[in-house]
């Protein structure tokens, strides 16, 4: 039997949720699948404060095995490195978990604030992920760092994470698999694809035919700030609620698995110059971009101008 840990850190609790609405198998199959015993999960367990005490003082002493650990929410270190701003029974959470992931097979950042940081950026509590700050690798546990398995921390960005890709990365970890990893230490599987491949309105955007307001079925990325051309997410691969995505539903992406979420400018607009994002699609050339895009629109066919083809 393996044992898992969920530790809630700087957190909404949005990662917790799409743990629950996990679904074939749902939450309580898969850990009977993969021979998991949960030790604690602060939305499912209901041991005592002082059983949970002493179940983090075994582990971190080593005197219980510790094969999976899972932490939810952005880790505080403020103020001034002593991580006080974020505390268990008065000691710093960053310190109970350098040495919890010090000791286990596995770490895993779940979501985008224990993965990058994400949203703590917007407080003053210096909020960094695990292994990385946005996208300098580091983070709380160091660019070094590797679990007793030998692997670094997988980040499993979003906000929420998945479900099913939580569920795949939970697959892998159990039957020790290491899945391989982009640059930002996300399964490559499911982070090596845009937002914006697969996305209904991909027809529209090649033609630049775009939406100024909502409701429309044209493209978002040119004034209402979609970012799916600049950020890996498998959104539009494997959908939610296995029906359905933002994009598909009329809301831009706001780029939530990027290390660098949240952006700086508002939601739902897109920051331009004479009508061009000042942000391009992923690895594309502004001179080329903006040539290819005046010809694609003036090349634009009828029933995407006129909005007649369905999405
Ligand atoms: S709406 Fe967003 S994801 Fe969809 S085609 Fe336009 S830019 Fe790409």
């Amino acid at each position: 039997m393996l044992t898992a840990l969920w530790m809630q850190c700087g957190a909404c609790g949005g990662d917790t949720m799409s743990l629950l609405g996990m679904e074939s198998p749902h939450l309580p199959a898969l850990l009977d699948e993969l021979q998991v015993e949960l030790l604690w999960h602060p939305s499912l367990s209901n041991g005592s404060p002082a059983y949970y005490q002493n179940l983090i003082s075994d582990l971190r002493r080593g005197r219980r095995p510790l094969d999976l650990l899972l932490v939810e929410g952005f880790v505080s270190t403020g103020p001034e490195g002593s991580g006080a701003f974020d505390t268990f029974k008065g000691e710093a959470k960053a310190d109970i978990l350098t040495e919890l992931a010090a000791r286990a097979g596995v770490v895993l950042a779940v979501g985008t604030c224990a993965s990058f940081g994400g949203i703590g950026k917007l407080s003053e509590i210096d909020a960094v992920g695990l292994q990385f700050h946005h996208q300098q690798p580091g983070g709380l546990l160091g660019r070094q760092f590797r679990s007793t398995r030998g692997w670094p921390v997988i980040n499993i960005p979003g906000c929420p994470v998945h479900p099913t890709v939580l569920k795949d990365v939970l697959y892998a970890a159990c039957e020790e698999t290491a899945p391989p990893l982009n640059a930002f230490q996300a399964p490559e599987d499911w982070f090596g694809v845009l937002v914006h491949q697969g996305c209904t309105r991909n027809e529209y955007h090649e033609y630049r035919v775009e939406d100024d307001d909502f409701g429309g079925p044209g493209c978002m990325f040119f004034h209402l700030g979609c970012r799916g051309p600049l950020t890996y997410s498998p959104c539009n691969k494997i959908l939610w609620n296995n029906r359905n995505s933002k994009t598909n539903a009329g809301t831009p992406c706001f780029g939530c698995t990027h290390p660098d979420f949240p952006q700086e400018h508002p939601f739902f607009h897109t920051p331009s110059i004479i009508d061009i994002p000042l942000e391009l699609p992923d690895g594309v050339d502004r001179a080329h971009y903006l040539a290819y895009k005046g010809m694609a629109a003036a090349a634009a066919p009828e029933r995407l101008v006129k909005r007649t083809s369905k999405v």
